[in-house]
């Protein structure tokens, strides 16, 4: 049997852990499986290495930045190494150039293309323990480039799929997926399953717990995940095509705050217009999200939209080069929102959802920004400052606790 098992930054935050989790990994191996770990930088190392950066330079190269923030997994993986051969196990840490992990060229955002097992398949033929570099990959000018944020998850799925594995393990800090997230829901409660598509909008959404992008591959290949945690045996949340539970309502609540807000103010209302504002983003590479156009007056009308808080600035300087064409009045840019979101195919035929949800927000008195809908999700746009406040109040309108 082939286990792929992957452990974030908070499984590997002290010596201790790491020791810990080397010892976990080395249970598997003993037993006779084949073992590949993926693991991300320890702790916040990632973060350290972005604020570094940040401190040199306002606007660093997506190249340089990638070059940097690789190393966390490489120091990760190499001690995790190092701790396995203190305890007498064979271990190898690869990095993403020695597994043959090849993606596109996008730094910062890349996306795997090839993944060469050779090098893996030969080092557990010979019996080792293969660590692998999560986060990481190599584009066609051999450059590192990184997955986006918490992008390791991916790394494990798209090993499980080149190589066939038998159990792709998620290991984290919290015992699976709950409704909502645990540290900001303490009534969130945990699910013992959950299938691909909710988990996608989950993770896409805003539960961290997952990449979404880990999500969407893990479903293009079939490959089951569980996620668990890396601190206790409890068992975890499976993650796969069909469900046997009975569906609910509502899978989850989720919260993104990393998501800021731009209104174009005075635009033209005439046709073309929308057309040709987000033409300018999607030559731009920037991914705009939930859009609101307000109906006109007096031959002006203003169109707002989301977007991910680290373009922002990109999508204002679009904004501002182009302001000749699109001939605006004015630019706002909103910093201080959260996206709040609900999410089950249980609401495909149930209608009422939507109502319940408003009506939770309004009896806390939040107010809703923007609203955004498909077959099985519900999206709202609020101050940053009631977002969690927002979560605990769907959540259990929703009754999702126990
Ligand atoms: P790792 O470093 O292990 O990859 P992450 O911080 O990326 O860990 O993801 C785990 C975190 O995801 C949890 O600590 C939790 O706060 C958050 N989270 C958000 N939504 C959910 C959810 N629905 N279920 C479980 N955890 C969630
Ligand atoms: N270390 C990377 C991050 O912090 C990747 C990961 O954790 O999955 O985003
Ligand atoms: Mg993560």
């Amino acid at each position: 049997m082939l286990v792929i098992k992957k452990f974030g930054g908070s499984s590997l935050a002290t010596p201790a852990r790491i020791i810990a989790v080397a010892r976990r990994c080395a249970e598997d191996y003993q037993k006779g499986d084949d073992v590949v770990v993926v693991l991300s930088a320890i702790g916040q190392a990632t973060d350290d290495l972005l604020s570094l950066a940040r401190q040199v330079s306002d606007r660093p190269p997506k190249r340089e930045v990638d070059m940097l923030i690789s190393t966390g997994e490489q120091v990760a993986a190499a001690v995790m190494a190092i701790a396995m051969s203190a305890q007498g196990i064979r271990a190898v840490s690869l990095n993403a150039f020695q597994a043959g992990l090849r993606t596109s060229g996008s730094y910062g955002n890349a996306r795997f293309r090839k993944i060469d097992t050779e090098r893996i398949r030969h080092e557990l033929d010979d019996r080792k323990i293969v660590i692998v570099t999560g986060f990481q990959g190599i584009n066609k000018y051999n450059d590192l480039t990184t997955l986006g944020r918490g992008g390791s998850d991916t790394t494990a799925v798209a090993l499980a799929a080149a190589l066939h594995a038998d159990a792709c393990e998620i290991y984290t800090d919290v015992d699976g997926v709950y409704t909502a997230d645990p540290r900001i829901c303490p009534t969130a409660r945990k699910l013992p399953e959950i299938s691909y598509d909710e988990m996608l909008d989950l993770a896409s959404l805003g539960a961290s717990v997952l990449h979404n992008r880990a999500v969407e591959m893990a479903k293009k290949y079939d490959v089951s995940l569980v996620v668990r945690s890396s601190m206790n045996r409890n068992e975890g949340t499976v993650v796969r095509e069909v469900t046997g539970v009975e569906r609910m309502l509502i899978s989850g609540v989720a919260l993104d705050k990393n998501i800021d807000r731009i209104t174009v103010i005075g635009l033209k209302d005439e046709p073309g217009v929308a057309f040709r504002l987000f033409s300018i983003f999607a030559k731009g590479g920037v991914n705009i999200d939930l859009i609101l156009q307000s109906s006109g007056h007096d031959g002006l009308k203003d169109i707002s939209f989301t977007l991910a808080d680290e373009d922002a600035d990109e999508a204002l300087a679009l904004l501002e080069k182009s302001r000749p064409r699109l001939r605006y009045r004015e630019l706002d840019l909103d910093r201080g929102v959260a996206k709040l979101s609900v999410v089950g195919v249980g609401m495909m035929s149930n209608p009422g959802v939507a109502a319940r949800m408003f009506e939770a927000l309004y009896n806390e008195g939040v107010n809703i920004q923007m609203i955004s809908t498909s077959e099985i999700r519900i999206t709202v746009l609020v101050d940053e400052r009631e977002g969690e406040h927002a979560v605990r109040a769907v959540h259990d309108a929703f009754e999702l606790s126990e």
